[in-house]
This record gives C-alpha cells, structure tokens and sequence, in this order.
C-alpha cells in the first residue's frame, strides 16, 4: 500500500529529497504523497524513509491504497525499468 502524509505535517520538507520516487510534493496544507508513484521504497531501502525521517511521524500507510509487496515490487520495476533489483532487494515487508 502507499504511504500518505497526515496533518501531523509541519511542511519541514525533509521528506521530499528522500523518496527515491520522487512521490512527494508540497501541497497545499502540507505535504503530499502521490499514491501511483509510491512503492514504500520496496526495492530501495529497508524502510519507508518519507516516515524514517519525519520529526512529527507524519507519513503512514494508506489503507485505502492497499497493495501487496509483489504489487509494490511491481511497481518500483515500472517507474524504473532500467534498474536491476535482482532477488534481494530490501523490503520492509519481508519477514
Ligand atoms: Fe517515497 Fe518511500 Fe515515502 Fe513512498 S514510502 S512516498 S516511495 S519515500
């Protein structure tokens, strides 16, 4: 599933630079995560690091976005076809 940003955003935009996506964007009250280019860093990194680097614990998941680890895989291989993640690439999701 995708992660979003709650009100708990204070728009300190530490998050932005950090999301390999490139999914998040100031909006309008705070900042913003755009669900279709989300993967919870599945194939980057060990945890979601939008939420990793938040002072206010403002990312967390999106029940409303659910998605599988293999959709979220999926979808970090779309929005960057040139990347080799081989069979081990990091996941929060992995037991
Ligand atoms: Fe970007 Fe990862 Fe946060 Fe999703 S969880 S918005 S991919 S930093």
């Amino acid at each position: 599933m995708a992660f979003k940003i709650t009100e708990e955003c204070v728009s300190c935009g530490a998050c932005e630079s950090e999301c390999p996506n490139e999914a998040i964007s100031e909006g309008d009250e705070f900042y913003v995560i755009d669900a279709a280019k989300c993967c919870e860093c599945v194939g980057f990194f060990d945890e979601p690091q939008c939420a990793a680097v938040c002072p206010t614990e403002a990312p967390v998941a999106d029940e409303d976005n659910a998605e599988s680890a293999e959709e979220l895989i999926a979808k970090a291989k779309k929005l960057h076809p040139d990347k080799d993640f081989g069979d081990n690439y990091p996941s929060h999701l992995k037991g």
